[in-house]
């Protein structure tokens, strides 16, 4: 009463309104957080430190996802998200939300939000010393979560509604979301049971499913329609207890009162997709990105008032979309369901992706005309749903600029580099093998190098100190010149040796000051990778990266790290170690090309790199480590195509490695100790010594040490923590490790590279090491 209404519109005019808004819809599942300059990283640090207020935080965090909505709807995005956004984490905002929270993060005297950010990073004060839960990768990603924990005695309840105040949030500013949920399978299928319960996480179903019942309750009464509900998991191979899970879980679910798109992303639904037959559902999202045979997959099994939403546009790498591609899709699935019933959608959340490419200045014009960013692909879906909806005619511009790019790039010479092509067709079986085995090779590397038994080294780079890394910004932003920085290096690789000499050290390193990162710094000595200025991406919590994109062919124009290992060398006279960054971590960590695989990018790097290793043999270098970290993490999702993917990997380390003599150490490192299921490729890559994580991993790498064959050093002590471990601790370990290894092959070493400590603990530590290591010598 006395509120003005406009007159309403005749109803005929209404419907047509109302379906015209059903058309072919575009949606996006999901939007980076930390904002375009990192504003939600600044804060969030500066309330850690204490330098903000919490109702600062707060209020820099809204005015982030108020911008975000805006910036959606702006670029043309029908259907935008709702609660995408987190302080730290989105799988930790669940076990937040739904009273998962480990009793030692309870009655700490903690405000609500410091509980949560006690989660995430752990708490140490005076009163109270709690670590962080558990992280874990995402799925393939470089985003990492904090790993739900539940027990018998979980009481789940709703323990915030972040997801109603978010999506009111939004409407107070005019936008109508759709709030995403991560799904109550996901949700307890990645989560595991506390330390002092055995209960199978997935038990816990119907005690959980009830809060996303009420949560959705809440949602629907606050005015939303439809609910996004996250299960990733469907594109792992999953055990039946949690495919058995779905039916239950979402007929529940389905009566809460909202329309529920059903997401799944990253990968392939195969046989999975038997689970979505018949589900209460409104919809289901595919990845039609990573798996196009999804639409295949699919489509049968959708009931007749289903909706399909095309994840068509990646929201994993940084390429333009090809449109006729993406659009012959979505027609595709227009054919089956007609255009009320198609939702032309991000293939994911784009959370992995810069924000823009606005930003990126200093990229040459005729390579960023290849990539969208974050924001680019908003109005990449914008574009492609309109073509669908009203015909090519009304979008023509922007479709044949695309083609324009698209063709561009497959004929531009940096994507299409002869010399490196046909180095690559010449490569040959001979070229992935050492000359002699190991038995060979150690005992022809024993008489150069001349090492005690237990040989002690360190995994690569020492502290990088203030002073090192405001030199090195110094010389990036041209205030010194490079002469000046070519002896500040040279002075601190000079103190490293010293110091390892001092401690007793035997292979020595030059301690990697001159390095920004270990992926970077060979990327930019690279043809084929370009770096952009802003384009960070959120890896965990506050933390963030800025992947090199690889554009093109790789190769190496000169020696990279030859200059500093050489100097390192000529001021000792125990051997020195070159460093290297194997082709798998350089790979994994970057954004790859998505017109040629990922096998042909890492034999590119693995040529490069080989050209490295055997300028640093021809150098004097007689050992070089080759760090393989990434590994692992590049397992593909599924279990069936990890064969095929280590084929590939391993054999480009063996690549990168097998040029060198007989008499040159080849050294690899690992920064996981997770190596039973990949242990006969670790076997394959034929290093001379390895070393791997060990320190916190209570001995559960028994059964892989004691069948070894190469020389092998387990981590002894944690990189991560400044705890010193005595001497007995270290004497301990190696007593442990002795007995599993045999004596001859036990190299010791840190669990990684020291470049976060400081140098009090560095030197206590290593001291130690060398300690223990000298009264085992004594004894055995
Ligand atoms: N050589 C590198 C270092 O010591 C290895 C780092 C890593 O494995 N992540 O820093
Ligand atoms: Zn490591």
């Amino acid at each position: 009463l006395g509120v003005f209404r406009p007159n309403p519109l005749p109803l005929s005019q209404n419907l047509s309104r109302l379906s015209k808004k059903l058309n072919m819809q575009s949606s996006v599942l999901g939007f980076p957080r930390i904002g375009k300059n990192r504003e939600l990283k600044k804060a969030t640090e500066a309330y850690w430190s204490g330098k903000i207020k919490q109702e600062e935080l707060l209020a820099t965090a809204k005015a982030i996802r108020a911008e975000h909505w805006k910036l959606q709807k702006a670029q043309g995005v029908d259907i935008v998200a709702s609660n995408d956004f987190s302080f730290y984490d989105h799988v930790m905002d669940h076990s937040f939300m739904f009273n998962a929270i480990p009793t030692r993060y309870q009655n700490l005297g903690l405000s609500p939000l410091d509980v949560y950010f006690a989660m995430g990073r752990g708490r140490q004060e005076a009163t109270v010393d709690v670590p962080s839960q558990e992280m874990v990768k995402w799925f393939d990603s470089n985003y990492h979560f904090m790993r739900p924990e539940v027990s018998d005695s979980t009481d789940f309840k709703l323990n915030s509604t972040k997801p109603v105040d978010e999506f009111n949030e939004a409407k107070a500013a005019g936008i109508n979301t759709r709030p995403v949920l991560l799904g109550p399978l996901t949700f307890l299928h990645l989560a595991k049971a506390t330390k002092d319960s055995k209960v199978k996480p997935i038990a816990l179903l119907s005690k959980l499913v009830p809060v996303y019942v009420e949560l959705i309750g809440k949602l629907v009464a606050a005015g939303a329609e439809w609910i996004q509900v996250d299960e990733p998991i469907l594109v792992l191979d999953l055990p039946t207890e949690i495919l058995e899970g779905f039916k239950p879980a979402y007929e529940a679910i389905g009566k809460a009162g909202a329309k529920i798109m059903l997401a799944t992303y990253f990968g392939a639904l195969k046989n999975n997709v038997e689970v979505l037959k018949g589900l209460p559902v409104a919809g289901i999202h595919a990845d039609l990105v990573r798996s196009p045979q999804n639409l295949d997959a699919v489509l049968p099994i959708l009931s007749k008032e289903q909706v399909f939403s095309a994840g068509v546009v990646s929201g994993r790498n940084i390429w333009k979309t090809n449109f006729q591609k993406a659009i012959a899709l979505v027609e595709k699935a227009v054919a089956a369901l007609g255009k009320e019933r198609v939702i032309v959608a991000s293939s994911s959340s784009i959370l992995h992706i810069p924000h823009t490419l606005e930003s990126e200045t200093q990229i040459k014009p005729e390579i960023k005309r290849w990539f969208a960013f974050a924001t680019e692909k908003c109005a990449e879906l914008a574009v492609i749903a309109k073509a669908v909806k009203e015909g090519p005619a009304a979008v023509r511009a922007e479709l044949d600029a695309n083609a324009a790019d698209v063709k561009a790039r497959a004929e531009s010479p940096i994507t299409n580099v002869k010399a490196v092509r046909d180095r690559q067709a010449a490569v040959t079986p001979a070229m992935h093998e050492r000359a002699a085995p190991f038995e060979t090779r150690i005992a022809a590397q024993q008489e150069i190098l001349k090492l005690p038994l237990f040989p002690t080294t360190t995994i690569g780079s020492f502290p990088q100190t203030k002073e090192i890394r405001v030199t090195r910004n110094k010389f990036t932003k041209g205030l010194i010149t490079e002469a000046d920085y070519q002896t500040f290096i040279e002075k601190e690789i000079k103190s490293v040796v010293d110091f390892q000499e001092e401690v007793g050290l035997d292979v020595l390193v030059h301690g990697e000051p001159e390095r920004n990162d270990m992926v970077q710094y060979f990327g930019e000595q690279m043809e084929g990778f370009v770096f952009t200025l802003n384009g960070w991406v959120q890896s965990y919590g506050s933390r963030c990266v800025r992947p090199p994109i690889i554009v093109g062919d790789v190769s190496r124009p000169a020696p990279m790290t030859v200059k500093e290992s050489k100097y390192a060398q000529s001021v000792t006279k125990k051997p020195m170690k070159g460093m290297l960054t194997a082709p798998i971590t350089i790979l994994r960590w970057s954004f790859p090309r998505d017109d040629v695989s990922d096998s042909v990018q890492a034999q590119q790097i693995a040529l490069a790199l080989r050209d490295e290793v055997q300028d640093l043999e021809a150098a004097g270098i007689r050992v070089i480590q080759c760090d393989e970290p990434a590994l692992r993490e590049g397992l593909p999702l599924r279990t069936e195509d990890w064969a095929e993917y280590l084929k590939w990997a391993i054999d480009a380390f063996r690549l990168m490695t097998a040029g060198v003599k007989n008499e040159t150490q080849i050294h690899s490192h690992f920064c996981y100790s997770d190596f039973n299921d990949i242990f006969d490729s670790i076997l394959r890559l034929d290093a001379d010594v390895i070393s791997i994580e060990n320190s916190k991993s209570d001995m559960k790498l028994n059964n892989v040490l004691s069948q070894y064959t190469s020389c092998i050093g387990p981590g002894l002590f944690d990189i991560h923590s400044p705890r010193v471990p005595p001497v007995t601790e270290f004497k301990e370990r190696i007593d442990a490790l002795l007995k599993h290894i045999p004596k001859e092959r036990l190299w010791i070493n840190p669990d990684c590279g020291l470049k976060t400590r400081a140098w009090p603990e560095t030197k206590a530590d290593l001291e130690n090491m060398v300690a223990a290591t000298r009264q085992a010598r004594e004894q055995y």
